[in-house]
């Protein structure tokens, strides 16, 4: 497997809980992997005091929690943690940027570093700007290697937002140097769609209008907010999860097959999806709040009694929506969107529904529907299954749905390797084909933006009310048209649709 080249990597917000909890264990799974540069260090910064020791144990102990039960030799983390070191400095103040562009200037003299630099922001999205305009101020957006920047989730809170945070990146750095991290592109089965997809000649006949009755994605969890009350008031399930984990899955399983499979390609076909989505309706955008309930046998408060939360908050904690893609492959099958949180199952998949035969000859199952489904599985296990219809031994013709399944991990003798572990190695090698581009993004936002602000205008009306533990509020169910026969987590969409009628609204 081809290795980076030698670099240095620095981490804003390094006292964080990601950082914790997932950059620093995926680091150690590449060292472990023998896929790090071979010339590497990682330095960590943040306003909090460490010495570079006190932080190396810090980190040491998140590597532990997360090996769970498979527990690392001591001396491989402690060989990993000698690439680590820390500096102490408040990131929003441009005046203490030439002392870490001294520490970086040292570090890299000391491990005879060329000067190629990955600047990746783990912290609050509000000190992105500052950041970039520091770095900028101080020439240190510039080098005789190469420079990349990682912004996390969340890009932007609307449109405009989106666009004034590009801008100011997009001054400080070239688009080809700025990296928008979303963490579920990482996950093996999600690039495993493209592989599905254009290595296979078997489903590419079958992936259109003609032959596809309806798609599926959907994210479910059985957790709450946790504690990031402060965070989710002023997100909510839209801003959280469809703007960009569920948009990108749908994007994956839309796009057009790319010219050639480079990142450029490849965003090029994920931005034409974003540009081609019909505006939703506001009637078939359900959106709901969790109040008390039970949840995995446990008695659990209502969202507007979480911590952080206002008593009267409006905030959206459910989405079920459907729409649809005005392209020649896509016009007139509705997608549906489906997350939230609380609710009875912990699962992320997406489901393709196939057209039914024109004729059910047969008694039992899918005399109604299609038995036909193609099940792409995210979380908990990652998988595909495919479903169709069998006969049932004994007299007669009687079918029963059967599954023909896949788990991914009978692919890797080992565990999966963490989505966090591709990304950083992807960004480390100058590979952006699982990142967002700026004009996807702000395609996506323009697809997202008038929801909220129809939102905006009608906070209390809309909002739907459903038990912690349930399936969602009815009205959700009822847009999925949720029947016995269910497939999909957050119910089976509609087998008769009125498609055309909204395709031509
Ligand atoms: P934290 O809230 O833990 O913040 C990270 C660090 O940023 C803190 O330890 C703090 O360090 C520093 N910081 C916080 N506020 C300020 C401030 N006002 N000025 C200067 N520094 C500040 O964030 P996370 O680690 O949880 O997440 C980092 C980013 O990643 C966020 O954008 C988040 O949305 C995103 N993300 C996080 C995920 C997770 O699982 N945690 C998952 C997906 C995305 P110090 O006080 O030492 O300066």
């Amino acid at each position: 497997m081809e290795k980076p080249e030698n670099q240095l990597l620095v981490i804003f917000g390094a006292s964080g809980d990601l950082t914790k909890r997932k950059l620093i264990p995926s680091l150690f799974e590449l060292f472990l992997r023998r896929l790090l540069p071979d010339k590497f260090l990682i330095l960590g910064a943040a306003r909090s005091s460490f010495t570079d020791e006190e932080y190396r144990l810090m980190q040491k102990k998140g590597i532990i929690e997360s090996q769970g039960k498979r527990l690392p030799e001591e001396r491989e983390v402690d060989a990993f943690l000698e690439l680590v070191h820390y500096f102490s400095f408040d990131p929003s103040d441009c005046t203490q940027y030439p002392r870490l562009k001294e520490r970086i200037a040292g570090l890299q003299l000391e491990a005879s570093l060329p000067d190629n630099v990955v600047y990746y922001l783990a912290t609050p999205p509000l000190l992105y700007k500052p950041i970039a305009e520091c770095l900028k101020k101080n020439q240190m957006n510039k080098s005789g290697g190469w420079r990349r920047i990682v912004v996390e989730k969340p890009f932007g809170t609307d449109l405009k937002s989106a666009l004034q945070l590009n801008n100011f990146l997009r001054s400080a750095f070239g688009e080809k140097e700025i990296y928008r991290i979303d963490h579920y592109m990482g996950k093996e089965t999600v690039q495993n769609i493209l592989v599905l997809r254009f290595s296979n000649g078997i489903f590419e006949p079958l992936w259109n209008r003609n032959y596809v009755d309806r798609i599926e994605i959907s994210a479910t969890e059985t957790l709450g907010i946790e504690n990031r009350g402060k965070y989710y008031e002023s997100a909510g399930a839209l801003r959280d999860m469809i703007q960009n984990h569920l948009m990108e899955l749908m994007a994956f399983i839309a796009m057009e097959p790319p010219a050639m499979f480079d990142p450029e390609s490849i965003r090029d076909e994920i931005t034409k999806v974003f540009r081609s989505l019909h505006p939703a309706a506001p009637h078939d955008v359900i959106r709901g709040q969790y109040t008390e309930g039970v949840a995995e046998g446990e008695n659990v408060r209502g969202y507007r009694s979480e911590k952080d939360v206002a008593a009267g908050s409006v905030t959206e904690t459910y989405v079920a929506m459907r729409f649809f893609i005005d392209n020649w492959r896509w016009g007139g099958v509705p997608f549906y969107f489906c997350t939230g949180k609380r609710l009875a199952e912990k699962s992320s998949e997406i489901v393709i529904h196939f057209k039914s035969t024109p004729q059910h000859f047969f008694t039992g199952e899918c005399t109604g529907t299609s038995c036909n489904q193609l099940v792409i599985r995210i979380q908990p296990d990652e998988g595909i299954s495919l479903r169709f219809g069998l006969k049932v031994p004994g007299a007669g013709f009687e079918v029963k749905q059967v599954s023909m399944d896949f788990r991914y991990d009978s692919l890797s003798g080992d565990t999966l390797p963490d989505a966090y572990e591709r990304l950083l190695l992807d960004v480390m090698l100058g590979d952006s084909t699982l990142y967002s581009r700026s004009d996807a993004l702000v395609a996506s936002w323009e697809f997202i933006d008038p929801l909220l602000r129809e939102w905006e205008s009608a906070a209390k009306r809309n909002l739907f009310f459903y038990s912690a533990g349930s399936e969602g509020p009815e009205e959700g169910l009822a847009l999925l048209q949720k029947t016995e026969e269910c497939c999909g987590k957050c119910g089976e969409a509609s087998a008769v649709n009125d498609h055309d009628e909204v395709f031509s609204e």
